[in-house]
């Protein structure tokens, strides 16, 4: 039986620790203390690591944590700026585990980065800094229509996928969407889960595909209803989906 924890790391990441109760993969270690506490606690040996992108807050915790686990692979995008990675994966590579029993692909999603990779099987999403609940990573250095894309890979998975986002950026993005979406009436319903949860200082990770489907602004630049609300808001006439994300993404990079 699997099981997902999230380690709390800095200000709002997390560190998603999966594991069968003896043998454990780590997504995205950007420090080591709080992961290798985590592991030592509950007796559990590390497999792989898991890296979605070159951040430090993403990498940062690698190689100590490999002082303490030297038999774990380190899975990651091919990147030279992501050192001690013994294993590169590429779209359509499929990472296959039997300690924990698990089986990730992998879908390149350049946006957030040019080499951004995000995990997933019929179960679970591993997106890194590609997708927030009602959110999306900034555009560090690919384009929107890149981003686009990468977003649109995502729609197309299995909508009761949850997903396990990097960021504690929940509430912040539904202030955005309660903006760009101002007649939807879940996204009132959702803040008032998110603030019971983070009331009592719990993740509001993971979310799942469906919901961010019908309320994240960013997987719905194709929807009328989003076009016109830019209109009213920014007095800005959209063409095309494309530009729709774009004015989206630097409307939120400025809100
Ligand atoms: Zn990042």
């Amino acid at each position: 039986m699997i099981k997902i924890h999230p380690v709390p790391a800095f200000n709002d990441n997390y560190i998603w620790v999966i594991h069968d109760h003896t043998h454990a993969l780590i997504v995205d270690p950007g420090e080591s203390q709080a992961v290798l506490d985590y592991l030592h606690t509950h007796q559990l040996q590390l497999t792989a690591i898991l890296i979605t992108h070159h951040h430090y807050d993403h990498i940062n915790g690698v190689e100590e944590i490999l002082k303490h686990h030297p038999q774990a692979d380190v899975f990651a995008p091919e990147d030279e700026r992501i050192p001690c990675s013994n294993t590169r994966v590429h779209e359509g590579s499929l990472v296959q585990f039997t300690q924990p029993e698990i089986s990730l692909h992998v879908l390149e999603t350049p946006g957030h980065t040019l080499s951004h990779i995000v995990y997933h099987n019929d179960a679970y999403l591993f997106c890194g800094d590609t997708l927030f609940s009602l959110g999306c990573g900034r555009l560090f250095e690919g384009t929107p229509e890149q981003m686009l894309n990468s977003l649109n890979k995502i729609k197309n998975l299995p909508k009761q996928l949850k997903v396990y986002c990097t960021h504690e950026y929940t509430l912040d993005n539904i202030r955005f969407t309660e903006a760009a979406d101002p007649e939807n009436p879940s996204v009132g319903d959702y803040k008032q889960e998110v603030l019971k949860l983070r009331a009592q200082n719990l993740p509001s990770l993971p979310t799942n595909l469906a919901r961010e489907l019908s309320l994240n602004p960013f997987l719905r630049s194709d929807d009328v209803k989003i076009q016109s609300n830019l209109h009213n808001a920014l007095q800005i006439t959209v063409e095309d989906e494309v530009a729709t994300f774009a004015a989206l993404r630097s409307w939120k990079d400025r809100f």
